[in-house]
């Protein structure tokens, strides 16, 4: 299918590597050119070296950290205007309700709210301006379905749900659209880091834990960042003008519900 969006520009954050790097992959491969961003310069050159030698599209890295004023600064600056823009950065780590400070909180909140709320109020304009824009979200499947260990993921989450929820209704009349992306687990850096915690706090090997883990979830296995970038980027394409403020989740049938 021919996603109609040749010669769009998007930024996709935290893109190094895992999930926003499947979606700069798949956009990539649509024809678009990226503005990539990660704070290690290393990967974030790789990636950005391979993904224009494999698709010839124009690829600017920024090396920043998307959750501070200013490496949110140093990525609008280089970007310039944006047809496309995916959320994402790093998640909280897991612990427990009992442990978590308001300082825990405000740096999750900064990370997982607060900054793509930023970036949604400096790049929609642009976006409106030209009658045409597409923002997804990454967030995750604990927005519909909580875990635990993750209360402070949970929190920021759901507070950038809300927003959306309200937000994308006042920029659709315009021909811009943002929905959220909702991942179960997916084979990437957080998956080892989530069942790490597992191995550590169960004494039981990677492999166990891995194997628990997806005999919990109907489809069996964990998503891939590929799969994960095909259906954001067809939330990106011009096919998706009509999908407005939703949460739609990739987790191989994880979240018991019907609806
Ligand atoms: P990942 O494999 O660990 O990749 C994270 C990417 O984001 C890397 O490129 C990393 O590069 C970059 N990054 C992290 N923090 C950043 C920051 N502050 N500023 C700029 N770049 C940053 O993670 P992932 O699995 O792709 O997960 C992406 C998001 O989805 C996370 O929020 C995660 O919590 C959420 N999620 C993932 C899963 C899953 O199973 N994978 C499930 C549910 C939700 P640098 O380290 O160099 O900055």
């Amino acid at each position: 299918m021919d996603l109609g969006i040749r010669g769009k520009r998007a930024l996709v954050c935290a893109s190094s590597k895992g999930l926003g790097r499947g979606v700069a992959e798949a956009l990539a491969e649509a024809g678009v050119d990226l503005v990539l961003n990660a704070r290690g310069s290393e990967a974030l050159e790789v990636t950005a070296e391979a993904i224009r030698r494999a698709h010839q599209v124009n690829v600017v890295a920024v090396a920043a950290d998307i959750t501070t004023e200013a490496g949110r600064e140093a990525v609008l600056g280089e970007a310039g205007a944006l047809d496309i823009l995916v959320t994402n950065a790093g998640g909280p780590a897991p612990g427990i309700w009992s442990d978590w400070t308001r300082d825990d909180f405000v740096k999750a909140l900064d990370a997982n709210m607060l900054t793509p709320i930023a970036l949604m109020k400096a790049l929609l304009p642009g976006m409106i301006d030209k009658a045409w824009g597409r923002v997804v979200n990454i967030t995750s499947q604990s927005v519909k379905a909580p875990i635990a260990a993750l209360g402070l993921s949970n929190a920021a989450r759901t507070g950038l749900t809300g927003y959306v929820a309200g937000t994308s209704r006042q920029v659709a009349p315009f021909g811009v659209t943002i929905n959220n992306l909702l991942p179960g687990i997916h084979d990437t850096d957080r998956a080892v880091q989530l069942d790490g915690g597992v191995v550590k706090a169960r004494g039981i090997t990677m492999e166990a834990a891995r194997a628990e883990r997806a005999a919990t979830i109907p489809a069996r296995r964990y998503g891939t960042a590929e799969e994960f970038g095909a259906m954001a980027a067809f939330l990106c394409s011009q096919h998706a003008g009509f999908i407005v403020g939703q949460n739609i989740l990739l987790d191989g049938g994880a979240t018991n519900a019907t609806i």
